[in-house]
């Protein structure tokens, strides 16, 4: 029997109602459309894609933070929108997140036992003297010094303060931690050592990750399975080693063509595909990708392309893989 996922997302979409430049009218943009994976216990999933192309969204939704449009959520085979009581309890403490900025994520009136104890309050058999012993745990699990507790966010470099984020997130015990750009605002060298701090808590603690970042060097480090995203929808998902091997969608081969040089001046340099990104309220008929497309046939402009399994457990949305 295969194991149990920790949380499965099932066809989820995820809609909003915008209003058109210069006009009262307003459009369904489909920010989510359709998307279906799921995160096995102790193991990482990557997500890559341009800006813009739903991301964020998506880990709202995983996060319990956004409503579904359409589709389910399920956390360890229940869907969020049934969960009991209790049982949504365990899933607000199981499932957390560390923010994109370590300056902005900290509240600044809040010391550092109060920022890492926060979500330990969902958790009510617990005394004051277990929550303070838990936060000490997380604190040195992350690799900060002992006594730190009564000091506040602005006392600590950035490479610190998301350590201090790390800690919090670990904190619950925490079965999945959603990493949404939780590297990018590190300079190179921190980036690194914050990579290899979560990856040694993955080995001790068996916690799953979301990854979302635009760096793809940060991804496929990190990753069992990746998958590319374009305008709402997977184009590509595969296991990390036969995605590197095999890029079969014209998309994510141009991602990863761009992947610029590492750039101590612009270590956020993000891949830039030729051409703009299609507007989301107005996306191309058939394949969306297919006005950036070099390889783009009559049909790709008329028919939405499926994502089909290609290879053992690698699927892809492209009228031209076979
Ligand atoms: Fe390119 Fe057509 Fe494949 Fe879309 S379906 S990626 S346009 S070849």
């Amino acid at each position: 029997m295969s194991e149990q996922a920790v949380i499965e997302v099932d066809r989820a979409a995820k809609h909003f109602l915008t209003k058109e430049p210069g006009s009262y009218r307003k459009v369904r943009l489909k920010a989510v459309d359709g998307v279906s994976l799921s995160i096995k216990p102790g193991t990482t999933f990557g997500l890559v894609g341009e800006s813009g192309c739903g991301k964020s969204t998506l880990a709202k939704l995983i996060l319990g933070l956004e409503p579904l449009t359409s589709g389910d959520i399920r956390f360890r085979g229940v869907s969020l929108v049934e969960l009991s009581r209790e049982q949504n309890r365990e899933y607000r403490t199981s499932v957390q997140a560390v923010p994109q900025d370590p300056f902005d994520s900290l509240n600044p009136r809040m010391r550092v036992l109060e920022i890492v104890a926060e979500p330990l309050r969902q958790v009510s058999e617990l005394t004051a003297d277990d929550r303070r012993r838990r936060v000490a745990e997380a604190l040195e699990m992350v690799g900060l010094p002992p006594g730190i507790e009564r000091l506040y966010p602005h006392e600590f470099s950035g490479g610190q303060r998301q350590r201090i984020a790390i800690a919090r997130a670990i904190s619950t015990r925490s079965t999945l931690i959603v990493l949404d750009e939780a590297t990018s605002a590190l300079d190179v060298s921190i980036r690194a050592q914050i990579v290899n701090l979560l990856s040694d808590i993955r080995d001790q603690l068996g916690t799953s990750y979301f990854v979302i970042s635009h760096d793809l060097h940060v991804v496929e480090f990190m990753s069992d399975v990746v998958a590319v995203m374009y305008l709402g929808k997977i184009v590509e998902m595969a296991p990390k080693t036969e995605l590197r091997d095999q890029r079969l969608h014209p998309y994510t081969q141009a991602l990863f063509d761009a992947i610029p040089q590492p750039d101590p001046d612009d270590p956020k340099g993000e891949a830039m595909v030729e051409g703009e990104p299609p507007d989301p309220a107005h996306p191309p008929a058939g394949c969306a990708f297919h006005p950036r497309c070099p390889l783009a046939v009559e049909r790709c402009a008329e028919d939405v392309p499926l994502l089909r399994e290609v290879r053992p457990d690698h699927v892809v949305a492209c009228h031209l893989v076979d």
